[in-house]
C-alpha cells in the first residue's frame, strides 16, 4: 500500500514558529507586567515619598511660628536692650534653655543686630553660640530687614545640618536684635531607616542636603553657576566649598519628586529599577511559562487534529481501495462467470453431442444386434421350418401310402418343432422387452424355492446335490418377483445343463449374503466351467457352446439385461476349485409385503 501519510515540517521549524509566538507574545506581556508594577510601585512611594514630606514640612511649620511668638518675650527684649547686663543674660540664657527643652528645637538663641549672639540655649555646651557672630548668614540678613529669615545650613561648629528660623526684635519700628530657631534635619534623615528606596532632598541649588544615601550628601544634582557658587561661599550652608556632581545612572532609578515650593526644595524618591525588573521578570517568566504551556498544548491539539486528519485519509484511503478491490474482484468474478457460462454452453454442447454420437453408437449397436439377432433368428427358424416343411412332405406322401401311424408321427414332429419356435419367439420378446416396473422388495429365499421346485424333477433326475447356505431370516431385495424367479431358473437350468456332462458327484451350491447395502447371492456348481470364450462372450445374444437342440444362447443375456434393469449385475467366473461361480449382485430392500400381484411376464 502506497505510504499516505503528510509530508511531515522539519522539527527546527516548528521550534522558530513557538519562538517566534513566544516573543511576539511576551513583548506585549512584559509592557503589560511593567507598566502595571511600575504603577503599583509609584503609587507606593509616591505614597512614602508624600508621608515624608507630610513630616518634614510638618517639622518644620511647628517651629515657623516660633521666632515671632519668642521675640515678643520681655526678658529678650531686655537684654537687647541692656547687652551687657550679665543678669540679664543669664536669665535670657536659661528661658531660652527651658524653651528649647519644651518645644524640642535644637538651638534657640538671641542675636544682636550686629550678629552676635548674646544668649543661647544652649550656653552651657562646649559649642554654646553665645558671643558667636553669625552675621554672615543669611536668616540673619533677612531678619535685619524685618522678613522672616529662613536658611539651610551646616551649624559651623556642632557641623550637624539644621534649619534656622529667624524673626526681628523689634521695638516700635526700630529692629534690635534677631530671634533664631534652629531645627535639628539630621534626624529626618534618620527616620528614613533602611528601606531600598533611596531619599534625596535637594535645596535650590540643586545641591543634596538630605539623603538616605551618605555618599550623595552635598553633591550637586545640575551645574552650579557663577551667583550660586558665590552665594554658597558667602553663606556657607555645607561643609564645602564647591559642591562635587552628583552620577546618577538614569536607568538604575525611577524617579518620583515633589516641589516644596515654601522652601524652594525639592523632594525625591528614588526607586532601584531591581525592585521593578525583578516583578516583572517573575511575572513575564510565568506569564511565558503559561504560554509555552499553551502554545504547547495548542501544538498537542493541532497534532492531534493533523492525526485525526491522517487516519481519516489513511481510512478513506482504505476504504477506497477496499473498494476498488472489490470492484476488481467482482469484475474478475462477472469474467469467471461469462466463462462459466461459456464453459458450460460448451458443455451442453459437447454433451448434446456426446448424447448423439451415443445415440449413434446405440443406434449402431442396435443395428449391429438385429444385424445378429435376425441371422441368428433366420437360421434358427429356417432349420425347425426346413424340418416341418420337410415333415409336412413326408406326412403327405405317408398318408399317400396310407401309413397314417408315420404320418401322425410326423405331424407331433411338426407340433414339437412350432412349440420350439414359439419357444424361440417368447425368449426373444423377453429379451427384447422393456420392463417399466418399478422394483419392489421381494423376499429372496422364496424365489430360489419356486425355481429350485420348477427344476426339482429334473435336478433329482441327474441326482444333482444341492449345497444351501442361505440365512434364516428373510432377505429383501429390489427386484420384480417374475424376473427374480426367471434369472434364477435361467441360471439354475444352465447349471444343471453343465453338470450332465459330468459324472457323479454332481454338486450344486447356492449362498447368500449381505454386503454393504446390498445382497450377493452366489451359485456355484462343479461342472466343467465356463471356456475362456464362454467367460468373454457368454452375455452376448445366442452365444452357446451347446447344440441348437439344448440352448438358444438367450439365457444369460436375458439375466444380463434384467439385472442391469432391476440396478444389480451378473458376474461370471470359474470357481479354483473348478466349476463355474455365478454371482448375483442385487440391492437390499426395505423389510416388505409381497402383496403386489406377480408381473405379467407372458412367455
Ligand atoms: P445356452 O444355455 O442356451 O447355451 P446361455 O446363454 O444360457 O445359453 O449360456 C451360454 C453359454 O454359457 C453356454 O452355452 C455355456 O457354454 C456357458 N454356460 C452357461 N452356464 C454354464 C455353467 N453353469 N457351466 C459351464 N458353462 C456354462
Amino acid at each position: 500500500m502506497p505510504s499516505t501519510a503528510l509530508p511531515r515540517r522539519p522539527r527546527w521549524r516548528s521550534l522558530a514558529l513557538l519562538a517566534i509566538a513566544l516573543a511576539s507574545l511576551l513583548w506585549p506581556l512584559q509592557q503589560l507586567a511593567e507598566r502595571y508594577y511600575r504603577d503599583a510601585l509609584d503609587r507606593q512611594s509616591g505614597q512614602t515619598l508624600d508621608l515624608y514630606v507630610a513630616n518634614l514640612l510638618g517639622t518644620l511649620r511647628r517651629y515657623e511660628v516660633l521666632p515671632p511668638i519668642l521675640s515678643q518675650l520681655p526678658a529678650l527684649r531686655q537684654l537687647l536692650q541692656q547687652r551687657d547686663d550679665g543678669g540679664l543674660r543669664d536669665q535670657a540664657n536659661r528661658l531660652l534653655g527651658g524653651l528649647q527643652q519644651q518645644t524640642g528645637a535644637d538651638v534657640i538663641y538671641l542675636m544682636a543686630p550686629d550678629g552676635q549672639t548674646l544668649a543661647a540655649s544652649n550656653w552651657d555646651q562646649a559649642d554654646s553660640f553665645v558671643t558667636r557672630n553669625f552675621s554672615y548668614r543669611p536668616y540673619f540678613l533677612e531678619a535685619m530687614q524685618g522678613r522672616a529669615g529662613r536658611f539651610f545650613g551646616l551649624g559651623t561648629t556642632s557641623r550637624k545640618r539644621g534649619y534656622f528660623f529667624a524673626a526681628p526684635v523689634r521695638e516700635g519700628l526700630r529692629i534690635i536684635g534677631v530671634l533664631v530657631v534652629k531645627v535639628d534635619l539630621d534626624h529626618s534623615e534618620t527616620l528614613w531607616g533602611s528601606r531600598p528606596e533611596q531619599l534625596l532632598v535637594t535645596d535650590s541649588h540643586g545641591v543634596v542636603i538630605l539623603t538616605s544615601h551618605p555618599d550623595w550628601r552635598f553633591h550637586a544634582t545640575r551645574k552650579l553657576d557663577k551667583a550660586e557658587r558665590a552665594t554658597i561661599a558667602d553663606t556657607q550652608p555645607y561643609l564645602i566649598q564647591s559642591p562635587p556632581p552628583l552620577r546618577l545612572d538614569d536607568q538604575a532609578w525611577l524617579r518620583q519628586a515633589r516641589d516644596l515650593e515654601d522652601i524652594g526644595w525639592t523632594a525625591s524618591i528614588l526607586v532601584p529599577r531591581s525592585l521593578l525588573d525583578r516583578p516583572v521578570r517573575s511575572a513575564v517568566a510565568i506569564g511565558g511559562a503559561a504560554l509555552l504551556v499553551l502554545i504547547l498544548l495548542l501544538g498537542l491539539l493541532m497534532q492531534r487534529r493533523r492525526h485525526y486528519l491522517e487516519r481519516i485519509a489513511l481510512d478513506a484511503r482504505a476504504r477506497q481501495l477496499l473498494e476498488q478491490r472489490v470492484q476488481e474482484r467482482t469484475q474478475d468474478l462477472e469474467r469467471l462467470n461469462s466463462r462459466l457460462k461459456q464453459e458450460v454452453l460448451e458443455r451442453e454442447q459437447a454433451q448434446q453431442e456426446l448424447v448423439r454420437a451415443q445415440d449413434e453408437v446405440v443406434q449402431a449397436g442396435k443395428l449391429s444386434a438385429l444385424g445378429t439377432m435376425s441371422a441368428s433368428i433366420s437360421h434358427e427358424l429356417n432349420q425347425p421350418l426346413a424340418a416341418i416343411r420337410s415333415y409336412a412332405d413326408n406326412a403327405g406322401v405317408l398318408l399317400d401310402h396310407q401309413r397314417a401311424e408315420d404320418a401322425r408321427d410326423n405331424l407331433r414332429l411338426i407340433s414339437q418343432l412350432t412349440e420350439r419356435m414359439a419357444s424361440i419367439i417368447a425368449h426373444l420378446r423377453a429379451f427384447a422387452r422393456r420392463d417399466r416396473h418399478a422394483p419392489e422388495s421381494v423376499a429372496l429365499q422364496p424365489a430360489i424355492d419356486d425355481a429350485l421346485a420348477l427344476l426339482a424333477k429334473r435336478r433329482q433326475a441327474q441326482q444333482v446335490e444341492l449345497i444351501r447356505d442361505l440365512p434364516d431370516a428373510t432377505l429383501w431385495v429390489q427386484a420384480g418377483e417374475t424376473r427374480l424367479r426367471q434369472v434364477l431358473g435361467n441360471l439354475l437350468a444352465n447349471a444343471l445343463d453343465a453338470l450332465a456332462e459330468m459324472p457323479p458327484p454332481r454338486r450344486l451350491w447356492l449362498s447368500a449374503e449381505r454386503s454393504g447395502d446390498g445382497i450377493e447371492l452366489q451359485l456355484r456348481d462343479n461342472g466343467p466351467g465356463f471356456s475362456a470364450e464362454a467367460l468373454q462372450r457368454a452375455r452376448e445374444p445366442f452365444f452357446t457352446t451347446k447344440t441348437s437342440a439344448q440352448g438358444l444362447g438367450l439365457g444369460l443375456a436375458i439375466c444380463d439385461t434384467l439385472m442391469r434393469a432391476l440396478g444389480g449385475e451378473l458376474l461370471l467366473a470359474n470357481h479354483p476349485a473348478g466349476g463355474a461361480l455365478l454371482t448375483l449382485r442385487l440391492r437390499a430392500a426395505e423389510h416388505g409385503v409381497n402383496i403386489q400381484p406377480p408381473e405379467d411376464f407372458a412367455p
